[in-house]
């Protein structure tokens, strides 16, 4: 069996073509144009996963919210429960680059940081 897929990992966006055996798993991977695009694919037959980006409440800050991503990137499957995590939580002002927003969302693993002060 064989998958279409685009890559995502950078902006020129190849056409991969990934090459299934009957237990589903990767046999070869062709029309990368690097590394990069192969470690896509294969994660994205096994384990799909995304980065995400939202932003949450500050309280007594400059400003309302704060912009947050996962410092790594979390399986796809869960995105829909991450988001919905991260739009409960509520941080106290001051906020700095980087500081720890959700520690291990969801039994992920991954933290979700702050990319801005406020
Ligand atoms: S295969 Fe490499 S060059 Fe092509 S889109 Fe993916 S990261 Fe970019």
């Amino acid at each position: 069996m064989q998958k279409n897929l685009i890559c995502i990992a950078c902006p020129r966006g190849c056409y991969i073509t990934v090459d299934l055996n009957d237990s589903g798993e990767v046999v070869s991977v062709t029309g990368n144009t690097c590394k990069r695009g192969d470690t896509y694919a294969r994660t994205e037959m096994t384990n799909p996963t995304r980065s995400l980006t939202s932003t949450v409440k500050v309280e007594g800050g400059a400003h309302p919210v704060v912009p947050v991503k996962s410092a790594a990137p979390v399986p796809k499957g869960m995105l829909f429960e991450c988001m919905k995590e991260i739009n409960r939580a509520t941080i106290k002002a001051p906020v700095k680059i980087g500081d720890k927003v959700i520690e291990n969302i969801l039994g992920t693993g991954v933290d979700i940081v702050a990319t801005n002060n406020c």
